[in-house]
């Protein structure tokens, strides 16, 4: 649904939009990158309020977020869209799509929360990009809360101050995708840029947001063993050693489908380096990975969630500290 957007300002007869760092200048009917946002008679309109490519009950752990609420259900939603051209997209059919052509289905924020209220304990905004479903998101979110739902965005961190800022006010929990360390990956492979992120990662830690990161590790383009080390010291020194870290497996799709998949033998590399690095709480995704799916106390290691798939059971904790030893445990329960 078409609806006047947030976050822009009109620049030398044409529109500037202030959402995410692209800060794409629309002239008369044109859209940004993201396919979504259009200059239309001088004012800039979302085309996507309410439009859902799919919306439905998930586990939590599918976002992956592994500290919070473990083992309970979201209402996770989407739409079409993406501020990101990754060639490695594993969604791109609903990212890449124009949502002139896909067939959307309107749910709008009071139905939203009504149908997360009866399925779960929360929504998730998901599947695609949803910074660029801003004006959704912020009011759904805002509505969510108000019913004591927990509200979650799965995102690629590529968001300016302001909006973050307004969307974090209503916002508990947050999956991030860094991408890489190296602004050339980000260049050539999401064509983005990298600072950004890194500064929306730590934005949103300071503005009470629960965060973990998901590096996706890819053969060749991100996998080296100082590719890795990077982005654990990065995540150490500005988040701190008890940052959530998922490592999860890249297979071969859209326009990287020439790459081999990640190997288990890399991945369990990279939970090396993390661990040397001294973060506490490391995980592996996207294969069957036994133990680096568990969560281990950090001081005594007691098992304290025990995961299995997309299911998990808190069997070792005491309230937010550990049933063994007392340490307190960076988990929302
Ligand atoms: S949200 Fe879309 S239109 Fe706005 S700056 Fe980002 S890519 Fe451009």
């Amino acid at each position: 649904m078409k609806r006047e957007a947030k976050f822009w300002e009109t620049l030398d007869g044409k529109i500037k939009c202030t959402l995410c760092p692209h800060h794409c200048i629309l002239k008369e009917g044109a859209r940004g990158i993201c396919g979504v946002r259009e200059n239309s008679g001088g004012t800039l309109y979302t085309l996507i309020y309410g439009s859902c490519t799919s919306a439905h009950p998930d586990p939590v752990e599918k976002k992956p977020l592994y500290h919070f609420y473990p083992g309970s259900t979201v209402y996770s939603m989407g739409t079409v869209g993406c501020n990101f051209r990754c060639l490695h997209c594993q969604n791109y059919t609903i990212s890449q799509a124009n949502p002139d052509d896909y067939p959307l289905m309107e749910i709008m924020p009071e139905e939203a929360v009504r149908k997360a209220e009866a399925c779960s304990t929360g929504i998730a905004f998901t599947y695609n990009e949803p910074t660029i479903w801003m004006e959704y998101t912020l009011d759904t979110a805002r509505l969510a809360k108000k019913h004591h739902l927990h509200t979650i965005f799965v995102t690629n961190g590529y968001i300016n101050e302001k909006p973050l800022d307004a969307m974090a006010r209503h916002l508990d929990a947050a999956n991030i995708d860094v991408k890489s360390m190296d602004d050339r990956f980000y260049r050539e492979v999401c064509g983005a840029r990298v600072e950004p992120v890194l500064e929306a990662c730590k934005r949103y830690k300071k503005k009470g947001v629960h965060i973990e990161l998901t590096y996706l590790v890819i053969p060749s383009k991100n996998d080296s063993a100082d590719d890795i080390a990077a982005f654990c010291r990065w995540a150490r020194d500005e988040l701190g050693e008890h940052q959530i870290i998922h490592f999860t497996a890249f297979y071969p799709h859209y326009q990287m489908n020439h790459l081999p998949p990640t190997s288990l033998k890399k991945l369990m590399e990279a939970y090396a380096i993390a661990k040397k690095e001294g973060l506490h709480y490391v995980y592996l995704g996207n294969v069957p990975h036994g133990d680096y799916e568990n969560t281990y106390c950090h001081h005594c290691g007691h098992l304290l969630i025990k995961r299995h798939g997309f299911s998990a059971e808190i069997v070792g904790m005491r309230g937010h500290t550990c049933a063994k030893c007392g340490t307190e445990i960076p988990v929302v329960v």
